[in-house]
């Protein structure tokens, strides 16, 4: 059985890779590319399986644990300045995976089965950890 949990944080960023030039930034990241950045309000699931009885218990260490690692880290930031996107874009796929790098270890009692996240209405990412 899994538990999935939905999480919210709002954030700004900006799609840009330095390694383009100006008008390859804009075609790959259209307006994304924007240099006033924009902001999302990111809707974040986390799904984890438990043997453990009694899902409360499993629900509130989870939410704790999102909450420190996830949640205060980015709500209200700007995650071009996270050091962990110092060398990558702030896509939709690099976020869900860094989310899953940073929650997959913290976890105590649960295992993580599926990190999801929505950017935008019609833009949902998802991670599964390697094959
Ligand atoms: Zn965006």
């Amino acid at each position: 059985m899994t538990i999935t949990r939905r999480y919210r944080f709002c954030a700004a960023h900006r799609l840009h890779s330095d390694s383009l030039s100006a008008e390859e930034n804009q075609r790959v990241f259209g307006k994304c590319n924007n240099p006033n950045g924009h902001g999302h309000n990111y809707v974040v699931f986390v799904t984890v399986t438990s043997d453990e009885v009694g899902e409360m218990a499993v629900i509130e260490r989870l939410d704790q644990t999102v909450g420190e690692t996830v949640l205060a880290r980015f709500d209200h930031q700007d995650l071009n300045s996270d050091p962990a996107f110092a060398n990558r874009t702030t896509t939709g796929e690099n976020l869900v995976k860094l989310i899953w790098d940073l929650l997959a270890p913290k976890l105590s009692g649960a295992r993580l089965n599926k990190v999801g996240v929505v950017e935008t209405r019609d833009n949902y990412f998802e991670y599964v950890g390697e094959a």
